[in-house]
């Protein structure tokens, strides 16, 4: 079996399980666009696209808990919305969502998000900022 990683053109493992999520920041306009892009959205131009990281932590506006999986999917598990401070807000998993609440600080895990007969789907979830062991990023 072999794994697959999620889009990963955006993001990376950093120390310990913490992972860096990775977009692009458009020299010419400023727009930031999570995940990368090969053309900056508002202005078109792609000569000075960089590779910026969202700054973490994010703050869950939102979450449920899913207690029927697809098949491949441990149930019961959390989803969320969290935004980040360059706008950007993302859904996804919850490691733990038994101290999360809306407005809790969150920063970007890696870990199998589905498993299933040809291996696991890596990418990240998220995990309360206190959970990772350097806090807040
Ligand atoms: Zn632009």
């Amino acid at each position: 079996m072999a794994n697959t990683a999620l889009r990963p053109d955006a993001w990376r493992s950093d120390d310990g399980d913490a992972v860096s999520l990775l977009g692009t920041r458009c020299g010419h306009c400023g727009t930031y666009s999570f995940p990368p892009v090969a053309v900056c959205p508002e202005c078109w131009k792609r000569d000075a696209l960089a590779v910026e990281a969202l700054q973490q932590p994010g703050i869950v506006a939102a979450f449920t808990v899913s207690r029927i999986a697809q098949e491949g999917i441990e149930a019961p598990y959390g989803v969320a919305y969290v935004d980040f401070s360059q706008g950007v807000r993302l859904c996804g998993r919850l490691r733990d969502w038994s101290t999360v609440h809306r407005g809790s600080q969150v920063t970007a895990v890696a870990g199998p998000l589905r498993s299933g007969p040809a291996g696991e789907l890596y990418g990240w979830m998220f995990a309360p900022a206190s959970e990772t062991p350097e806090g807040p990023r």
